[in-house]
């Protein structure tokens, strides 16, 4: 039997009319690393780019074992149970080596997975981070045109996806936990300047009053940063993703960003600045792959390769060389 390969147009339409079935197919598409389907890909980012947008885009980060997969069950839940329709999708370049080691194991997302107004996508499989998130940035496009106004990018907090993700996200949340000793030490100084919130979890049980003590610790970290372009003050809370408390708490503060950045028009040029980061991004990384999958290139590499490794050629002279190869080719 043949398979059916819907066309850009039908799955623009599809998409539009809120087909998940669409939506993950078009994915599936962008993700897609084969040339001849490249095309289409951009025909479908570009039916859809008209009805993206109008969404909210929240990235969460934290170590391993925060509890990011649980939060994401509450959070999501609580934010379907208002009406919202709630997209997540994931960036974590090491999945292809770990196997998807966020959102691969979808049973701790349990109740978002049935849930009819939530979409969970685990994350695209690469080799460079850059791919990665430019998959997950066209992603976001296809999600939004499929009428999800609840963006949500999870990562894992090692590393440098955390920055990639900062740059697709009007709001960047920190996951953390207390007592893991890192209130005032070792902790990563650059994520927590990123972070617009950052939220205690595990703050249930025996645990309440050291996650009270966290956050007043982060309160005072926070204030040594400098104060932020957007006018937003930083702010810390608690809640158990586990007894789904604090969820609510969570989502006011969220709220209150957005209407301060949408008052200041913080948010229109955040996301204009994004665009044009975005657009630098693609280009450099479409460079990177064309040269170094180009035959002719990757022959003449191998030889400058070894003319510099035995000191005939210096390396800008090699590298002078591959370029202007490359670009005559
Ligand atoms: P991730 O690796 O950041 O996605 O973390 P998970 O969501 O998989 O959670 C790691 C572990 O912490 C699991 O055993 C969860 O059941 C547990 N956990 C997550 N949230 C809470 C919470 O709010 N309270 C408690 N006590 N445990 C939690």
């Amino acid at each position: 039997k043949r398979k059916v390969i819907p066309s850009a147009s039908e799955l623009i339409e599809a998409i539009k009319k809120g087909d998940k079935i669409a939506l993950s197919r078009a994915i599936t598409l962008v993700e897609n690393t084969n040339p001849e389907h490249l095309e289409r890909a951009n025909e479908v980012i570009n039916g859809c780019l008209p009805f993206a947008n109008k969404s909210v885009r929240i990235g969460i980060t934290g170590v391993p074992g925060v509890g990011k997969s649980t939060f994401i069950e509450a959070f999501g839940t609580y934010l379907t149970s208002i009406g919202k329709k709630v997209a997540v999708l994931a960036v974590d370049p090491s999945s292809s080596i770990s196997h998807g080691s966020i959102l691969g194991d979808k049973t701790r997302m349990e109740e978002l997975v049935k849930n009819e107004n939530a979409f969970i996508r685990p994350s695209a499989s690469g080799d460079s981070l850059g791919g990665v998130a430019r998959k997950t940035r066209e992603s976001i496009i296809l999600c939004e045109a499929c009428g999800f106004d609840t963006i949500i990018i999870e990562t894992v907090g090692v590393g440098q996806s955390e920055t990639a993700v900062h740059s697709m996200v009007d709001f960047f949340l920190l996951l953390k936990i207390a007592g893991a000793g890192d209130e005032l030490q070792g902790i990563k100084r650059g994520i927590m300047e990123m972070a617009d919130t950052i939220v205690i979890n595990k703050a249930d049980g025996d645990n309440i009053s050291k996650a009270k003590l966290a956050k007043t610790e982060f309160n005072r970290a926070l204030h040594l940063f400098p104060a932020k372009n957007s006018g937003w003050n930083p702010k810390v809370t608690t809640c158990s993703a586990y007894e789904k408390t604090g969820i609510d708490a969570i989502w006011s503060i969220i709220s209150d960003y957005f209407t301060l950045v949408k008052e200041n028009h913080f948010f229109e040029k955040k996301r204009q600045d994004q665009n044009q980061f975005w657009m630098i991004e693609t280009i450099n990384e479409q460079l990177k792959n064309n040269f170094y999958s180009h035959p002719e290139i990757l022959k003449l590499l191998d030889e400058q390769k070894k003319a510099v490794q035995n000191n005939e050629l210096s390396p800008f002279a090699a590298a002078k060389n591959l370029l202007d190869k490359y670009f005559k080719i």
